[in-house]
C-alpha cells in the first residue's frame, strides 16, 4: 500500500516553533550594545545587524523598505502564499487557538481535520469553554505583542518601564491595545481578516504566473469538478469511472478558508496544504499519490517539476542583491561622528589689523557608544588659523553638540574671493575616528 506523504502540518509546525522561538531572542542578542534590528523612536535609533544608525543617518530606511517590497514581490511569484501558511503570525496564532487549544486542549472542536463543523453553543459547558479559550489566547497575546514591542523599545527598557507603567501610559496603551485587537482578531474575526482585510491577499494574485508554488487539484487525473462559471458539476467519478477524485470532501472539510481546492486558485487560499495532508491520507489508502499537491499549474499539467528559475524570479533575485549590496556598502562607511558646517550669514569681517575672520557653527553629532572630545585642523592651509574653540569640543554618546568657529587669516589673497577648505576632524581620545568635511573661506 502507497504511504501518505509526510504530513505537510508537520512541516509547518516545525517553521512555527524555529520561526518563534528566533523572534522572541532576537531582540535580546546585542553586538556591541546593539540590537539585530530595533526602530527606537524614543532614541531616534535605528540598529541593523548590530550597528546603530542616528536619525540623521537614516538613508537606509527607504532601502529597507524597497528590499521589503521586492522580497515580497519575489516571494510571491516563487512560492505564491508561501508566507500567508508557513510565516504569517495571523496563520500561526489561528493554528495555535483553534488547532491547540479550542481542540486538542479544550475539546471545545472534534478534530483538526473537519474546519466547517462550529461548536454547539447552546451547550452552556462549550459557551464556558470558548471563554476560557480567549482568555488563555489573551495571556498568549501579550507575550506576543510585547515581543513585537521589542523591535521599537527595548526589552530592557520595556522592563524598566513597566515597573512603573502609569508613567509610560502610551506604551503601556499600545501594549494592550496591540493584544486586544490580536485576541479579537484570532478569536472572532479569525480567516475573515484573510480574505476581507488583508492588502497582501488582494494584491497576491498578481503576482502568481503559471510556475508558481500553491495547492493544485490535479483535474487530469482527477476529473473536473467544476465548470468554467464555477458551477458544480456531478461528482468526478459519476462523470467517468476513470476519474479518481472520490468526493469524499476530505480537502474541503479541513479547509480553514472554507473553500474546495478543487474550484481552481482561489483569493481566499492561505496555502496552509491541510488539503494536500487530507487528499495524501485518503489517496494513499487507495495506494495511489494525492490528487491534490503542492506544485504548480504547469508542473501538473506537464507532469513534470516546478520551474524555480524564469525570467521573473532571476530578476527579482538580481535586483535583491543589488539592493542588499548596496546597504551593506553605505552600512559599513557609517560615519562614527557626523559634523555639519553651516556658515555665518555675515561673509567675513576685515579687523583693524588686517586680519579677515569667517564664522561658521560646527554641530557635531556623536554616534558612537561612548562621548569623545573633538578636535580639528585646516588641511593645506597653513595661512588660515583656528581662532575658536580654543579647546577640543566634549559630545557625549549620541548626543549633538553646536559650536561657533572662528578662522582668521593675516593673508588677503586678493586674486580669489573664496578659498576651498579642507577640513579634518577627529576624536582626541581614539585615532579611529576622523572625517573630512568641506566649506569655504570667504575674502573681501
Ligand atoms: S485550499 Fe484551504 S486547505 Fe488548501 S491550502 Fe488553501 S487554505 Fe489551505
Ligand atoms: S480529498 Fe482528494 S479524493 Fe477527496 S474530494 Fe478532495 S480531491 Fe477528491
Amino acid at each position: 500500500m502507497k504511504t501518505a506523504n509526510p504530513k505537510k502540518r508537520y512541516h509547518r509546525y516545525i517553521g512555527y516553533i524555529i520561526l518563534t522561538i528566533l523572534l522572541t531572542i532576537l531582540p535580546f542578542i546585542q553586538i556591541n550594545g546593539n540590537q539585530i534590528f530595533l526602530l527606537s523612536f524614543d532614541h531616534k535609533e535605528l540598529h541593523l545587524l548590530g550597528t546603530a544608525f542616528g536619525a540623521s543617518e537614516l538613508y537606509l530606511m527607504p532601502f529597507l523598505l524597497i528590499l521589503l517590497f521586492v522580497g515580497i514581490f519575489f516571494l510571491t511569484t516563487l512560492g505564491g502564499r508561501i508566507w500567508c501558511g508557513w510565516g504569517c503570525p495571523q496563520t500561526l496564532f489561528r493554528v495555535i487557538f483553534r488547532d491547540l487549544i479550542e481542540t486538542k486542549i479544550l475539546k471545545l472542536r472534534k478534530s483538526i481535520t473537519n474546519k466547517q463543523k462550529n461548536p454547539d453553543y447552546s451547550n452552556k459547558i462549550n459557551i464556558f469553554k470558548k471563554i476560557l479559550g480567549i482568555a488563555i489566547f489573551f495571556i498568549i497575546s501579550l507575550i506576543a505583542s510585547a515581543t513585537f514591542l521589542f523591535y521599537f523599545v527595548p526589552p530592557y527598557d520595556f522592563f524598566a518601564y513597566m515597573h512603573q507603567p502609569l508613567d509610560h501610559k502610551i506604551l503601556l496603551g499600545f501594549w494592550l491595545c496591540i493584544a486586544i485587537f490580536m485576541t479579537f482578531d484570532i478569536t472572532f474575526m479569525a480567516e475573515n481578516f484573510c480574505v476581507y482585510i488583508c492588502p497582501y491577499a488582494r494584491v497576491q494574485s498578481v503576482l502568481f504566473d503559471n510556475n508558481t508554488l500553491m495547492a493544485v487539484y490535479d483535474t487530469k487525473r482527477g476529473g473536473v469538478v467544476y465548470d468554467e462559471k464555477g458551477s458544480l458539476l456531478p461528482p468526478p467519478q459519476k462523470q467517468d469511472k476513470t476519474n479518481e477524485c472520490i468526493n469524499c470532501q476530505q480537502c474541503v472539510k479541513v479547509c480553514p478558508a472554507h473553500i474546495d481546492i478543487r474550484k481552481g486558485m482561489q483569493l481566499e487560499c492561505i496555502n496552509c496544504l491541510e488539503c494536500v495532508d487530507a487528499c495524501s491520507d485518503v489517496m494513499a489508502k487507495l495506494n495511489k499519490p494525492s490528487l491534490v499537491n503542492w506544485s504548480s499549474p504547469n508542473a501538473i499539467a506537464s507532469n513534470s517539476k516546478v520551474k524555480y528559475f524564469r525570467g521573473a524570479t532571476i530578476g527579482y533575485m538580481i535586483v535583491i542583491a543589488i539592493i542588499l549590496t548596496t546597504m551593506l556598502i553605505m552600512g559599513s562607511k557609517k560615519e562614527p561622528v557626523l559634523v555639519n558646517i553651516d556658515r555665518n550669514t555675515e561673509l567675513y569681517k576685515v579687523r583693524k589689523n588686517g586680519a579677515i575672520d569667517n564664522f561658521y557653527v560646527f554641530l557635531f553629532e556623536n554616534t558612537d557608544k561612548k562621548p569623545h572630545q573633538y578636535s580639528f585642523k585646516i588641511l593645506d592651509k597653513d595661512f588660515i588659523e583656528v581662532l575658536k574653540p580654543t579647546s577640543p569640543v566634549y559630545v557625549n554618546a549620541g548626543e549633538k553638540v553646536k559650536e561657533v568657529v572662528i578662522l582668521r587669516t593675516h593673508k588677503n589673497t586678493k586674486s580669489s574671493k573664496t578659498i576651498p577648505l579642507n577640513i579634518e576632524i577627529y576624536a582626541k581620545d581614539d585615532p579611529n575616528i576622523k572625517v573630512k568635511k568641506r566649506t569655504i573661506f570667504a575674502m573681501p
